[in-house]
């Protein structure tokens, strides 16, 4: 018995012990509490970021130039009004996700001349959730009232805020294998703001010893602190939206730019600078390694895996997006749906050479008509009765019978589905007239 409180009691203190000084970033913290639940993770942790990062050396044109799609669930705990962020703070911080991870952000011309040979686009793109894991539609936004009053503890525990993922207090993860899970609560503590955010790296490297490194699917995902979540969050905090494509960076395998260590340490990151520590103010000038390396060069504090205020960070680098994309590639196979976007300055060209025919002349014949290139669906209902009142539904499903999209059609002969742009892959459709189904068929989008 004394054995089991002196365990219990050194679990704690290894818990606690970490979390003295306030990080606004609970990343290390967290790698650290996972270890003290799931012996050998760290371990495993370090052994998947270095097969990511030889991979990452490995550039094919082919492979940077596919998009990554990610289905979101946002769970938004809350315990007062204040906490139940909009739908407007969540979109928008979903379009700047799409934007941080494609390099379409505005800010990105105050990236420096030195940096900005190294600039990446990570080509991934992040849509809020179409269907829960029954199946059932939704916004990808789930909203639960919770009792506690913050989720933050003095000193940090992250056991403590986690149970933002567990149902008694909060809610709990969509498989994790298929969505990004984001929660977002009041991470203070005792009123004060400290911890921002932090997030479940990558594990799973090959014939690991053991299976106690893999047993935490429910809890891989993104916590944030409502008050950075979204443009323009009335609480306004400095990392602010950024803090999102900071822990979304963790979560896809980077490390901190300053590798969580001095000058002598590195983030394996060839093409960011060495800094001796974070950074929180927008100081263009400041070089921390200098001393230690006269040929270094400036702080990267552009860079989203800083912890400088989000207003001054606009980039990754080319290998840190090398290593998001192998890290899914290996590590996260599940969690993404992948296509090759074809530019619309080609589609364009090809339209106006006549060899793309599409979309097909307003005279077709009854049916469903797609292109595989524009990812465009039409249908054509053929000769409608001028005052036809039946309601036309057509649905696209899986192979395997998973509703993917549903569209009420209007009563006109020809018409495009709107709504599709996120789909890719052979899809099953069925179009029914008042709940008769008059069609069925195949289509491909987005190759
Ligand atoms: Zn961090």
């Amino acid at each position: 018995m004394l054995k089991q409180l002196l365990s219990i009691l050194i679990l704690f203190l290894s818990i606690s012990a970490f979390s003295q000084e306030v990080e606004q970033c609970g990343h290390t913290a967290y790698m650290e509490y996972l270890e003290s639940i799931n012996p050998g993770i760290k371990q495993n942790m370090d052994a998947t970021f270095k097969q990511a990062l030889a991979q990452s050396k490995i550039k094919t044109k082919t492979s940077q130039d596919t998009i990554h799609t990610i289905q979101v669930v946002f769970h938004i705990v809350y315990n007062t009004a204040q906490h139940n962020l909009s739908d407007d703070l969540i979109t928008s911080q979903l379009r700047v996700l799409n934007e941080c991870y494609t390099r379409t952000n505005p800010d990105t011309i105050n990236t420096r001349d030195i940096f900005k040979p190294v600039a990446g686009d990570a080509g991934i793109r992040f849509v809020l959730a179409t269907r829960d894991p029954s199946g059932i539609t939704t916004n990808g936004i789930v909203r639960v009232q919770t009792a506690l009053t913050a989720f933050g503890s003095s000193p940090t525990s992250l056991a403590m805020t986690d149970r933002v993922k567990q149902t008694a207090y909060g809610s709990e993860a969509w498989d994790t294998d298929k969505y990004l899970n984001i929660w977002v609560c009041d991470l203070s503590s005792r009123g004060r703001d400290g911890l921002l955010g932090y997030a479940y790296p990558p594990t799973g490297v090959d014939n690991w010893p053991g299976t106690s490194s893999f047993a935490t699917a429910d809890k891989q995902g993104v916590v944030l602190h409502y008050k950075i979540v979204g443009e323009n969050n009335p609480s306004s905090l400095a990392t602010g939206e950024k803090t999102a494509v900071h822990e979304v960076g963790h979560y896809l395998g980077l490390r901190h730019i300053w590798g969580d260590g001095g000058c002598t340490v590195d983030d394996y990151m060839e093409d960011t600078p060495l800094a001796s520590a974070a950074n929180q103010n927008c100081y263009p000038s400041i070089n921390s390694c200098y001393s230690a390396q006269p040929d270094d060069l400036p702080d990267m504090i552009e860079n989203y895996m800083d912890y400088t205020p989000g207003k001054c960070q606009n980039m990754f680098t080319q290998q840190q997006v090398a290593q998001m994309r192998a890290n899914l590639t290996i590590f996260r196979t599940t969690i993404f749906s992948t296509y090759i976007p074809v530019p619309p300055a080609v589609i364009a060209t090809l339209r106006k050479l006549g060899i793309l025919n599409f979309p097909p002349p307003i005279k077709c014949p009854f049916g469903v008509f797609s292109s595989t290139l524009t990812n465009e669906v039409f249908v054509s209902l053929g000769e409608l009765p001028e005052d036809d009142a039946s309601q036309y539904v057509i649905k696209f499903f899986t192979p395997l019978g998973q509703v993917v999209h549903e569209a009420t059609l209007s009563n006109e002969a020809y018409q495009a589905v709107n709504g599709m742009t996120g789909l890719h892959g052979a899809f099953i459709y069925q179009l029914t007239k008042n709940g008769d189904e008059i069609a069925k068929g195949k289509v491909v989008l987005g190759f």
